[in-house]
């Protein structure tokens, strides 16, 4: 066993770490993240970008909030996702601040790690602007998708490859926000085809 290993244990020992769900931790999901205090709190979300990193590879998830990460270090989520650059690195966005929404709404068909089983069409904008801190305290501003998408009628799309319909549902969940509140529930019983 490496130190690194017995550290890890020994972190998990004192602290309590998992996915949050609404069955379990739903005033966790459904609270508003508190701002981070990146001159003091650097370790902190250090390690909750480790935690979010290692449960996004687990539950192949694409984008992690950390209103999806119940723990007992903080006493509610703080202001942090990780989420797809342009390129589909991750990086982890503290205190992001939303910028700019634009384009006609698209409906999209959305799930999340923390409402297991349960899919959601959720309404979304085509383009976002915004912006956050880095893990160095860097600030930076991104920016995804196209004003003036066009989806083609009234089809609804999935927002699982959609860089920014994925920073959308990350951003809502710091909020408190969740698909459930924000869509309408898919009756997956139906078949979609023939
Ligand atoms: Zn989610």
């Amino acid at each position: 066993m490496t130190s690194q290993n017995m550290s890890t244990q020994e972190s998990q020992g004192k602290h309590e770490v998992r996915v949050a769900t609404i069955h379990d931790h739903n005033d966790w999901v459904n609270m508003k993240a508190r701002e981070i205090d990146l001159d003091k709190e650097l370790q902190l979300v250090r390690d909750l970008d480790g935690i979010m990193r290692h449960f996004r590879e687990l539950h192949t998830f694409v984008g992690v909030s950390s209103n999806n990460i119940y723990w007992t270090r903080t006493m509610s989520p703080v202001r942090q996702i990780l989420i797809p650059t342009v390129d589909f690195r991750y990086i982890s966005l503290m205190n992001p601040r939303i910028i700019s929404l634009e384009g006609d709404d698209i409906r999209c068909i959305e799930s999340c790690g923390s409402i297991p089983g349960e899919i959601f069409v959720v309404k979304r904008k085509p383009y976002v602007f915004i912006s956050g801190y880095t893990l160095e305290r860097r600030y930076v501003e991104l920016e995804y998708g196209s004003r003036d998408f066009d989806p083609g009628g009234e089809c609804v799309l999935a927002s699982y490859g959609n860089k920014a319909w994925i920073v959308q549902h990350e951003v809502d969940h710091l909020e408190g926000i969740t698909i459930k509140n924000r869509g309408t529930k898919v009756n997956i019983s139906h078949n979609l085809y023939a």
